[in-house]
């Protein structure tokens, strides 16, 4: 049996390092299985990730359908089927992270510029095809709200579909994407474990800001005559991205690191004053 109080305790820091990092605001939150039942997950109540404070703060509900664990009704997220549909569907997969973090919004929104690893430490988004753009639109029936949230088994499974199906590891069914971007909305990202998952959350927005500026310079780049300083560059302002050799190894490298961020970012939330942890976060 895992010590379920330990593992509270690493998702409630969770939510604190997300927030501290600006992955998470007062929306988006973060999950994981419960390694003793393995058919639930816990994910915490209707608060913001900075008030998390105990257990009392955290739900368990059903992976099944997300239902709550116990009849407690009492205030869960709306959108925790972005969690129990991406649980059921990856067996693998035991934390997900949704973020509305605004340095990834504009990849949701500008049409024929791909969120893509322009450093070694978001090489986990891979580099075989753009990441996928979930539209919910696609996905609603008629009578549904447009309001874009994720607040049903069915819209959940249609987000999850997304992540798609390694054939390599059949029969067991593994997302090809560790990430997926949610037009006007966020993203989802997803890993084995919650300090994985709080890895990969935070680097998706790291690598956004890069890639803007990135972009920016190299639009601005392309417009200047560069050569009365003495720049041998050409100007055109192209951008290299990882190479798909790159993108795997460097997802490989960020994988057995993940320690070493984690920790510090554990004692960065300790020393904040901000964040309260009554599990204690050593
Ligand atoms: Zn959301």
């Amino acid at each position: 049996m895992v010590n379920t109080t330990a593992l509270l305790s690493t998702l409630i820091t969770a939510n604190h390092i997300l927030h501290y990092h600006n992955v998470l605001d007062a929306m988006g939150h973060v999950s994981v299985r419960n390694p003793n039942t393995n058919t639930t997950f816990f994910i915490a109540l209707q608060l913001g990730p900075a008030v998390i404070s105990g257990p009392q703060d955290i739900g368990e509900y059903l992976i099944e359908d997300g239902s709550p664990v116990n009849n407690n009704t009492q205030g869960g997220y709306a959108e925790r089927y972005i969690h129990s549909e991406i649980l059921k569907r990856y067996p693998d997969i035991n934390a997900v992270v949704h973020s509305h973090a605004e340095d990834v919004l504009p990849y949701t929104v500008v049409q024929n510029i791909h969120l893509a690893p322009i450093y070694h430490m978001a090489g986990f988004l891979g580099r075989d095809t753009p990441l996928p753009n979930f539209d919910i639109e696609d996905a609603y029936e008629p009578s549904d709200p447009r309001d874009f949230l994720v607040n049903s088994p069915r819209l959940g499974a249609a987000l999850a579909e997304r992540f798609g199906v390694n054939t390599t590891t059949l029969p067991s069914v593994s997302p090809v994407y560790t990430t997926v971007l949610q037009r006007g909305h966020g993203f989802v990202t997803v890993a084995r474990s919650v300090e994985q998952v709080v890895d990969y959350a935070y680097y998706v927005a790291s690598n956004a800001r890069v890639q803007t500026k990135a972009i920016l310079l190299a639009g601005s780049a392309g417009r200047q005559d560069c050569s009365s300083a003495g720049f041998s560059g050409n100007g055109t302002g192209d951008i290299k991205y990882l190479s798909r050799e790159e993108s795997r190894d460097s997802a490989n490298m960020n994988a057995w690191i993940v320690f070493k961020p984690w920790t510090q970012w554990v004692r960065e939330v300790e020393r904040s004053g901000l964040y309260v942890n009554e599990l204690g976060s050593g």
